[in-house]
């Protein structure tokens, strides 16, 4: 718009010089006036250059036609033509110098817009960095996965685990708390601890989880507390290292019950989510041990009785007589079997006879050493194994196994139940030395002790 009134403006200008010419007025006043005045509108800035037309179309020109006409073509042409150019000289600077600000307006905004570009390309070069990460995260969290997967115990995966862990993250200690899971009152069965720096001592306790794990038993959420929590928490936890400033303690639970405890000291805030990733996936590898050891201890023990189930007591039985023929030690084989006792069943009931099964079971550990084994043959029969033991010491074992339940007044369900057993021995090599020749003996004995009467220890006789 600006641009079509500078051009009228010189345009008029232009016509009016040339109505000057050709009505021969008194122009040399006129433009000698102009050329005095029109650079006073760039001299004083905003005043633009069409005003100066303006002035001259509403000022100069009738002023030109009642003032004197002269015929001097030859002295005021070139003063007109200078003051044509300067005039239009100075209309177009003004919009070119405008123009010029425009464009400098448009190279700052296009500096903007390349600035804004780069920011963004920086941006983007950090996500493409930061999914890089992350994508070498996830391959290492499945090759630890895949390497955890492996392994058959606790302290395996912990080791796979800690190694992982001393690699991406930063922090103090780590501790993997098992509890047991046997007994009624869970308490902490075993510690494992990895520091970032050093080697853990094994005495070396940074402070005591009770706490921390009845706090876990009551409410099994993840636990973060720091020094700067309010209220402290640490010295409900018994925590005094003062190079501890924070802890998380993330509760591994099987079948809802709390089975284990992850703990670990100053870890930054910005991994924490790393952290938890990880964690997870350590919590499903444990529970696979835990179910591991769980069938591995289905397989290996009765249930009613808790003794060692027939088939893996075969597989020691066969270990220890390897063990005997190698060192030349005697071993004594014991079948036991109790007396009348489907007439116990028939007289008390099952779950009578089911708790007599186990008080017996019970009573013959209690009777034998540590390295006998004890196993649930079948139904109603036991059968032991006595390492480096001879005949005569097989006879003493038996008698008092025998004795003792002879003795024992059995209490089930508000009945009392009195019961016998009945025992046959054979004895490594004297009897034999495969196993199936010690088992056929032994039962022959035991029939020899039901056919005398019952109650009674028996020994193979040729
Ligand atoms: P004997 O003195 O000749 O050994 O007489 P018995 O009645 O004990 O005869 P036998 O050994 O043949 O009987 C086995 C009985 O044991 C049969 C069954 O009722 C009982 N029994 C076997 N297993 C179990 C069990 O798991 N629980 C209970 N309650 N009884 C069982
Ligand atoms: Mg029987
Ligand atoms: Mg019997």
């Amino acid at each position: 718009m600006k641009r079509l009134y500078a051009t009228l403006s010189v345009a008029a200008f232009f016509l009016f010089n040339l109505l000057c010419l050709r009505y021969h007025f008194f122009y040399g006043y006129i433009n000698v006036f102009l050329l005095l005045i029109s650079p006073l509108g760039y001299i004083y800035p905003g005043r633009p250059v069409y005003l100066m037309a303006m002035f001259s179309w509403v000022v100069i020109f009738p002023l030109g036609i009642f003032t004197y006409k002269i015929g001097m073509l030859n002295s005021f042409l070139p003063v007109f033509i200078f003051n044509c150019l300067l005039f239009g000289f100075f209309a177009y600077k003004k919009i070119i110098d405008k123009e010029m600000g425009v464009r400098a307006l448009d190279v700052r905004k296009e500096e903007e817009k390349a600035r804004s570009l780069l920011a963004e390309s920086e941006n983007l070069r950090k996500i493409e960095t930061d999914t890089r990460d992350r994508e070498l995260a996830t391959v290492n969290l499945y090759l630890i996965t895949k390497k955890m997967s492996v392994s058959l115990t606790f302290s395996d995966i912990f080791k796979v685990f800690s190694s992982f862990l001393k690699e991406n993250f930063i922090f103090k200690r780590c501790d993997f708390v098992i509890l047991n899971r046997e007994e009624e009152e869970q308490k902490i069965a075993s510690v494992y601890s990895v520091l970032q720096e050093g080697i853990i001592e094994e005495s070396a306790v940074s402070y005591s989880y009770d706490n921390l794990v009845r706090r876990l038993l009551n409410d099994p959420g993840e636990l973060y507390i720091s020094r700067d929590t309010a209220g402290g928490g640490f010295e409900g936890f018994g925590i005094k290292d003062p190079d501890i400033v924070s802890l998380i303690a993330i509760p591994l639970l099987n079948e809802k019950k709390l089975v284990a405890v992850l703990v670990i000291e100053n870890l930054p805030d910005a991994d924490i989510e790393k952290f938890r990733i990880l964690a997870m996936q350590f919590a499903l590898e444990t529970k696979k041990i835990f179910l591991y050891e769980t069938v591995e201890k289905l397989a290996i023990t009765d249930s009613l009785t808790g003794l060692y189930a027939r088939r893996y007591f075969f597989e020691r039985l066969n270990e220890e007589a390897q063990r005997s023929k190698r060192y030349k030690f005697k071993f004594a084989f014991l079948m036991a079997d109790i007396d009348n006792f489907k007439q116990c069943n028939d007289t008390y009931g099952h779950l009578v006879g089911d708790v007599i099964l186990r008080d017996i079971g019970r009573m013959m550990k209690e009777s034998v050493r540590e390295i006998d084994l004890v196993s649930r043959y079948g139904g109603e029969e036991f059968a032991l194994m006595l390492p480096e033991t001879g005949i005569d010491g097989a006879n003493l074992v038996a008698e008092r196994i025998r004795k003792r339940i002879e003795d024992n007044v059995f209490r089930a369900y508000d009945e009392k139940v009195r019961i016998t057993i009945s025992i046959g021995i054979s004895v490594y090599p004297g009897d034999g030395d495969k196993m199936k020749d010690l088992v056929e003996k032994a039962d022959r004995a035991l029939y020899m002790a039901k056919k005398s009467g019952k109650n009674v220890v028996c020994e193979y006789e040729k």
